[in-house]
């Protein structure tokens, strides 16, 4: 299959529930596999979609630059950055060989590969002040988003907010995010995977 033929027709988050539904795998209650179009196999006329919708939902907040983690941050993550023409930067998982001190480091527990991942970001790409619009393809019990929201922080930045591509709103994620005080837009709301069947929140 190839990109997105009924874009036109269908406004881009009817587009991605689409696709959720025709090309999702449920893998037990807890994870879905999307790797025909975003996790492997990436739909680029979708990823413009979702820039387009990103950027619209953040248009007046000042954004500066877009910070994701690699690797399936990137491509939702790199189209948000161009409709808003800012750079987009990405965490890097393992520590480059760069001295320590030039980085910004946190620890995210990864919930799909149960192991705990240092991050890093070079501080010469995000400075105090700068306001940083955070984008990730999942968001589950939310630790990507707030290691990536530590790093903000660290730099003496802040959060513009938080958007993600699909979020399983039957985990904490959402619920720690908004707790902490962040804007959380979220594209598409899954409520529950259970008996292999995909039911949206709303
Ligand atoms: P969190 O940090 O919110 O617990 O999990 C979000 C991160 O884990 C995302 O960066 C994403 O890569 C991965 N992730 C969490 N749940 C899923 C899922 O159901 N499917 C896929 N493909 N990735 C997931």
């Amino acid at each position: 299959m190839g990109a997105t033929t009924y874009a036109k027709e269908l406004s881009p988050i009817e587009s991605l529930k689409r696709k959720i539904v025709e090309e999702g795998i449920v893998l037990g209650d807890q994870v879905l596999k999307v790797d025909s179009f975003l996790n492997h196999r990436v739909d680029p006329v979708l990823m413009a979609e979702i820039g387009d919708t990103f950027a619209r939902l953040f248009a007046e907040s000042g954004v500066v630059k877009v910070l994701t983690i690699e690797s399936s941050g990137i491509a939702p993550a790199l189209m948000t950055a161009l409709r808003l023409n800012v750079p987009l930067i990405f965490a890097r998982k393992r520590k480059s060989l760069t001295l320590q001190s030039d980085l910004y480091t946190e620890k995210a527990y990864s919930f799909t590969k149960r192991e705990e991942n240092e991050i890093t970001v070079s501080k010469r790409f995000i400075k105090a002040g700068d306001r940083v619009l955070i984008v990730d393809d999942f968001l589950a019990n939310g630790q990507a988003a707030l290691a990536l929201a530590r790093i903000v922080e660290q730099a003496g930045a802040e959060v513009a907010g938080i958007g993600i591509v699909i979020e399983k709103s039957f985990q904490s994620g959402r619920q720690q995010l908004l707790e902490a005080g962040y804007r959380v837009e979220s594209l598409a709301r899954i409520a529950s995977l259970e008996d292999g069947t995909i039911r949206f929140a709303d």
